[in-house]
């Protein structure tokens, strides 16, 4: 099995926070970003799958910051409403999301390798999948391969979402990227406060969410939910595992010795980034 959720893959020590962010954890959201993006400024960027988290912490930092770069990943499997949506998120915001697409290289070795679908096939399968059409679009961008590199990135992790992702901090080193942080500010936030932010400020909200979706991601491994179940049960549904895709915890052994058959050339490329 991967190693747990939000532990650091690399053995050397954790960097130490910047001091002006020192007190992260006690911060309510506005505060942190605030300060965070009085520290950063522009090189602290915003990753939003479009959830209502996500659109919660673009109208926050448009308020704090209006010139935040705002970021998506399309993985090639999005649902239509996704791209409709988005086209919907940019007029409300007044605001050119990028996004950040899987290199055509590895796409095309992930197909011969394992088919369109092979994500079925298991959960190394399916974290191959991920690692490729998310993971590591996403650690090209921290790695300047996609415009100005980030010192520091937003995501819309809150703890109740699932086990595997009650220890979130509100701040820590990015698990995978030497040299950049990573920021939860809506860690302590539940569903309900989400919702509240989402009405007062007449954010718009997913039309996928209307249909009984809770969290949105691919649309052949994202379905609604059923009466009862936790809210990140509705991704890779036909999996016992902790529902993520990879963008917030290490890879396994075995998920990197598959990397490393599919892509040869990774070795020395995650050498330059340690
Ligand atoms: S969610 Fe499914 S389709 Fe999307 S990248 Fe992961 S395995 Fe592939």
């Amino acid at each position: 099995m991967p190693c747990e959720p939000m532990e650091r893959t690399r053995t050397a020590p954790a960097p130490k926070p910047p001091a002006a962010l020192a007190a992260a954890e006690s911060l309510p959201a506005e505060a942190l970003l605030t300060a965070a993006f009085a520290h950063w400024g522009r090189a602290l960027v915003l990753c939003t799958a479009l959830q209502s988290e996500g659109l919660v912490l673009l109208d926050l930092c448009r308020r704090i910051f209006p010139a935040v770069r705002v970021l998506t990943l399309d993985t090639g499997r999005l649902p239509d409403e996704t791209h409709a949506f988005l086209e919907q998120v940019e007029g409300h915001f007044g605001v050119r999301i990028e996004v950040i697409y899987p290199d055509a290289g590895e796409l095309r070795r992930l197909t011969e390798r394992q088919g369109v679908n092979g994500f079925r096939a298991g959960q190394v399968e399916r974290e191959l999948c991920c690692q490729i059409r998310k993971v590591r679009p996403w650690q090209a961008v921290l790695a300047g391969r996609w415009g100005p590199a980030p010192a520091a990135w937003i995501s819309g992790l809150r703890r109740e979402q699932s086990p595997a992702r009650r220890r979130t901090p509100k701040l820590q080193p990015d698990p995978e990227t030497a040299g950049a942080w990573k920021l939860a500010p809506l860690a302590d936030w539940s569903a309900e406060q989400v919702e509240r932010y989402t009405l007062r400020r007449g954010l718009p909200r997913h039309p996928l969410y209307a249909r009984g979706y809770a969290s949105l991601g691919c649309a052949p491994c994202t379905r609604a939910l059923r009466p009862g179940e936790n809210e990140r049960l509705g991704r890779w549904w036909w999996e016992i595992s902790s529902k993520e895709c990879g963008l917030h915890r290490g890879a396994s052994p075995e998920l990197n010795l598959r990397l490393q058959e599919l892509l040869p050339s990774r070795k020395s490329e995650a050498i330059s980034l340690a």
